[in-house]
């Protein structure tokens, strides 16, 4: 099943509904950051949360959500695009717990904290919101979130399966949400249907793929305007700004690195890529350095 962000509205504008399959990418993800399976969890639902934001978004905005717990995990951070781009990590990746409940426990592993919200646009400053984790199991504290910072009503469902090799075998999301002017009886059908579903992780190893999981959540309701598109795992990492970060370092640090190791290794925190940069490249950066500090 492809990874696939879908998105509907019905019930005359008043219910607003996104669903995603997320599975491919954070299994790359896990791969990437050599997760074990309870930060696996952490980061997949946080990545899948990061593409549901990312889906009201207007283009030229980004996402970016930072869950920061007393837990052993310590932190999420995710930023996630409209066009169904998203990266990001854990602090610490190879956290494991005794699963709670049959289920990998990501409250445990992350603990009490806060979720911190940045919307950025290309234009305007950005927009922070800090919320309290509700339970640090990612779902209900993007739902508060949305209630407290959005004034929208929604029901979040985020979850990931990772099979007894720590492979990640289905993962994805949704989000369900009363807009104004809604009757009482569509937020109670809305409540109904959601209460009764299966997780989203169950649905998704059933076989149903992001327009199937909105259908089976807007059961009852007329049928839906649904669009969909692709979803995957980007980081816009590149040598250019490896070196860039590396001018900005200064340039006694640049030199100190030059006169030691003689090459720096740089590792992108989002996405685990290695950037070797040997002598030659160095000194070019530090030659580059010394031309911008006398013009
Ligand atoms: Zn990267």
């Amino acid at each position: 099943m492809v990874d696939e962000l879908a998105r509907a509205v019905t019930a005359g504008g008043t219910v607003r509904a996104f669903a995603v399959v997320t599975t491919r990418l954070v299994e790359e993800a896990r791969v990437r950051h050599g997760t074990l399976p309870t930060a696996t969890a952490a980061l997949g639902r946080g990545l899948t949360a990061g593409l549901l934001l990312g889906g009201m978004l207007k283009t030229g905005e980004r996402i970016s959500l930072e869950f920061s717990g007393d837990g052993p995990l310590r932190s999420i951070l995710v930023d996630a695009t409209p066009e169904g781009v998203v990266r990001g990590f854990v602090s610490r990746p190879r956290t494991h717990l005794p699963a709670r409940d049959g289920k990998l426990d990501v409250g445990g592993a992350l603990g009490r904290g806060i979720l911190c919200v940045m919307r950025t646009s290309l234009e305007g400053a950005p927009y922070r919101s800090i919320v309290p984790l509700v339970s640090g199991e990612i779902g209900n504290d993007v739902a508060r979130y949305l209630l407290d910072s959005e004034q929208t009503p929604s029901a979040v469902g985020v979850g990931v399966y990772v099979d007894a090799d720590g492979r990640v075998q289905a993962a994805g999301g949704y989000v369900v949400q009363t807009m104004p002017g809604a009757e009482p009886a569509t937020a109670e059908q809305l409540e109904s249907n959601v209460s009764r579903s299966a997780t989203p992780s169950e649905l998704i190893r059933a076989g149903l793929d992001a327009r199937a999981v909105l259908a089976h959540l807007l059961a009852g309701f007329p049928p839906a305007v649904v669009e969909a598109g692709p979803v995957r795992f980007g980081c816009h990492c590149s040598r250019e700004r490896v070196g860039a970060a590396l001018v900005a370092m200064g340039r006694a640090e640049l030199a100190d690195v030059l006169a030691g190791d003689r090459q720096a290794e740089v590792i992108c925190e989002f996405c685990a890529q290695r950037y070797l940069v040997e002598e030659a490249e160095l000194r070019a950066l530090l030659a580059g350095a010394d031309g911008g500090a006398s013009q």
